[in-house]
This record gives structure tokens, sequence and C-alpha cells, in this order.
């Protein structure tokens, strides 16, 4: 072993090796750099060395191995870590793939707008001083019949401006059936702490009627706040109050009612059969004062929050020092207004949550079929179209199986999860999901073009394998 660290070269001759040349011209890494990498390397192998965790065969081997570790770090260090993925899980929503995808038209609107100045606080018509709450109120007034719009960060930090700015120090009236938690991190009940309201819990988990919060009302109810219980469904007995009779009564006992949505739809997929949301302008019809929901659940925009309701109450939350700090980027309001043209254009198919979840089976299965005959013979396993269900994700419509289908391998000569595995780790990263315990591409939320390049991953994972 000792022989083996004495042979360990020197930084100084590694600099000057020809493979060390040549990475420095490939990935333009400055030299510093690399002498970085060298060293950490080196140190790193040497300690592998003595802990046995690495045993070179012969002393040539020891500066290969350096040099490769010196390759993988220093590609790693030039490629980004926020990289594209190839979703084929079915999953169109998928909170840990990005969730929703932006159509072209907002991608359009996002690269000019942060590539150069904009009017985001500016008024070009008297020029002087704009608000950038301007530039797509008028656009979600348009589309949810609302009297007043506002745009924060997410739904999350909607809900708390609103909780904060209506609430602190007094109380808000809330179904136990209603008290979710999403994504393990947004949970009604702690953002309601922090906001410094407090929660009076009514009714039980499955049942809640209309005199448990009309018991519960007193001089200390700020509001009444209804959740979509976004990611369950309890099923069986159940029962909660309409939206019609809550408003009636916060109208009554001169409250506020406010509903968080959560996904928030424009499009009436219920009118096609998929799910049961209500649209936004529905809900507000009821009479809804506020009314808030994300950008990018059904809506298929960027990461926002979206809040909409009586224009006294949006003026005050837009008042609200609060406002400043949760405000959105120039890049989220271009992306929001190109994805809402796109509904007021009634082009709502081109926005890619909307068309995944619309596409056809028999479109689908066309697909999944060509797909195979492009892709011909495989060395080391067979693919054969299946049929399967397909979820929205993103905590919204858990119950919702929207037909579905794809390709599975089947009759592989290596396991499963070694293929798995190959697609997860190649750029772009392929992320699958097993259905009938076989490796299963879902067709539903695979665009042509992936599906071309998929036809050219498939066989080169094959080659190499
Ligand atoms: C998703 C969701 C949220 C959080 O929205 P983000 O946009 O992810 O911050 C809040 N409430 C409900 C009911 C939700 O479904």
């Amino acid at each position: 072993m000792q022989e083996f660290l004495r042979n360990i070269p020197p930084i100084h001759e590694l600099q000057n090796h020809k493979k060390v040349r040549q990475i420095q011209s490939d990935f333009n890494v400055n030299k510093d750099q690399l002498t970085s990498f060298l060293q950490q390397e080196t140190q790193n192998v040497r300690k592998d060395i003595l802990s046995g965790l690495w045993e070179p065969a012969k002393e040539s081997e020891i500066e290969k191995e350096i040099l490769s570790r010196v390759y993988k770090n220093v590609k790693d260090w030039i490629t980004p870590n926020l990289k594209r993925v190839i979703n084929a899980t079915g999953t169109i929503l998928h909170t840990n793939l990005g969730r929703a995808r932006l159509s072209h038209e907002a991608m359009k609107r996002v690269v000019e707008v942060a590539s150069h100045y904009s009017n985001l606080e500016y008024n070009i018509e008297q020029g002087k001083r704009g608000s950038r709450h301007d530039i797509v109120e008028d656009l979600i007034k348009e589309l949810t019949g609302a009297e007043a719009a506002m745009v924060v960060n997410n739904n999350a930090a909607a809900v708390y401006i609103i909780l904060r700015a209506f609430a602190n120090d007094q109380n808000v009236i809330v179904s136990r059936g209603e008290l979710v938690e999403i994504g393990g991190s947004f949970r009604v009940s702690s953002i309601m702490e922090e906001s410094g309201a407090g929660l009076v819990e009514v009714g039980t988990t499955n049942k809640t009627h209309l005199y448990d919060y009309k018991n519960a009302i007193d001089d200390e109810t700020a509001m009444l706040m209804k959740v979509h219980t976004s990611n369950f469904k309890i099923l069986g007995f159940t029962e909660s109050v309409d939206r019609r009779s809550l408003v009636k009564l916060t109208q009554e006992t001169d409250k506020l009612y406010y509903e968080d949505l959560g996904s928030g739809a424009f499009y009436p997929f219920q009118d096609e059969g998929i799910g049961e949301e209500p649209v936004v302008r529905k809900i507000l019809n009821e009479g809804a004062d506020l009314v808030s929901f994300s950008g990018d659940k059904l809506l298929g925009g960027p990461q926002a929050g979206i809040i909409a309701g009586k224009k006294a109450y949006i003026e005050q939350l837009k008042q609200h020092q609060l406002a400043r700090v949760l405000r959105v980027d120039k890049m989220t309001l271009a992306a929001l207004e190109g994805t809402f043209k796109q509904y007021v254009k009634r082009e709502e198919n081109q926005i890619p949550v909307i068309r995944d979840l619309r596409k056809s089976l028999v479109e689908i299965q066309e697909q999944a079929q060509k797909f195979i005959e492009h892709v011909g013979e495989l060395k080391h396993f067979k693919l054969r179209v299946t049929d399967a269900e397909a979820q929205v994700g993103g905590g919204t419509m858990p119950e919702v199986k929207i037909p579905s289908a794809g390709v599975a391998i089947t009759e592989e000569s290596v396991s499963a999860e070694k293929i798995e595995q190959k697609l997860r780790q190649h750029e772009p990263s392929v992320v699958t999901r097993y259905h009938n315990e076989q490796l299963f591409f879902d067709f539903r939320t695979l665009t042509e073009e992936e599906q071309s390049e998929l036809v050219y991953i498939i066989k080169s994972i094959d080659q190499q394998l």
C-alpha cells in the first residue's frame, strides 16, 4: 500500500497531463478551479487507498482514477443543477417535477420581458410611475368576473396575507373536515398560527352543519374560511355546508367569507367529465368575498398566488406591508399574462396542462403504437402498448383517474430497476413509473417531441446494457 501511496503523481505533473489540458479546453474551466479539483481528488484517492475503500490493481490505475474523478467533477460543476426532465409518469401536475409546464406564448412573454427593460412599474400613457398590480388585474377580472384581483408569490402566501390582513388577533372559523395539510409543508392550522389569527374548528371530520358555524360566530370572529380539500376525499357519510348558505350567514352577521380554492380552474373541466372542480367565476358568482388559488396548478401558469374578489378587500391587501414582501417578479407577471391571454383568445388547448388533461385515449394509444414501431427490435427488452390510469397530481382532483396509455417494458434480460436507473440518470433525465410491476412510460404527459427523443434514448440505453 505504501508503494501505491508513493506513486500518487504530484499536482504539477497532473496539471500538464494531456487529458487535463483536454478537460480544460473542452469545458472552458479556469486553471485555478481545475487545480483545486486535482488537489481535492488526489487527496480523496489517497484517503480511499488508506482506508481500503479503493484498491488499485496496478500503479498506473492511480493516475487514471484521479483523472476520471476530476473529469466527473468538472462536468458536474459546469452542468446546471436545475435540469429538464422528461415526465413519463402520467402525473400532469407532478409536484417534484415542477408542476405546470408553461405554454410557448407564456415563455415568449417571459423571454421578451426578462431580456429587456419593461413598463413593470411605469405608465407609458402618462409618462409617470405605474403599478405592477395593474399588469394582469384586468385579465383576471375578465376571466373570473371578480371586482378586483392581485397576485402574490404563491397560494400559501395568498392565504397568509389574507389571514394576517383581516383576522390578526381575531378568529377564523373552519370546518374540521377541511383542516388540510398539503405536500407536507402547508398546513392550514400552522399558517393560521403564523398569521396571528385564532383558529376555531367546527363540526367533525366527516360532518359539519350550518348550525355549527352559526353557534361559533361571536364578536371575535373575523371570517369564515372554506378550504378546498385538495389532496384527499372523505367517503361515506359526509356533510358540508354549501357555499350559498355560508355566504348568507356571513352577510347576516357582517363577517368576511373567504375560500382557499387550492387549484382554481378557469377551464370548465367539469363540463367535460374531468373531476368536479367548479370554475372560479362560479364561486365568486355565488357570493364569496375573497378567493385565492395557485397559478401553477390547473390554471397551467407560473408559480403564483392569485387573490380575487371584492374591491374593498383587495384594495386593503394592496396597501398592506406584506404585499411588498410577497410580490412577484416581472417574469412571473409575463408568464401569467401570456397564460391568461390564451384563455381570453380561447386557445386553452395550447396550455400544456389543459392539453395533456384533454388528450384523447385513442390518440395516446396511437402514439404509443407508433413509438414501438419506431424503436424496432431491441437486444435487451420488449415493449408493449398498455392501458393505464393517469393522475392530475399537485394535490388536485385526488379521486380522478384519467384513462391513459403508454408503453410497458416486458421480458427484459436485465432488471427493470437497472433500466429505470439508466433512464433516470440519462440527460435529459427520464422519470418513469411502475404499472402492474412493469416499468411503464405513460404517454399522456409526453409531447410528440419528447416521444421522438425517447426513441433514441431507449435505443442507446439498450446498446449500453
Ligand atoms: C396547493 C394548495 C395550497 C398551496 O398553494 P401553493 O401555490 O403551492 O403555495 C394551499 N391551499 C390549498 C387548498 C392547496 O391545494
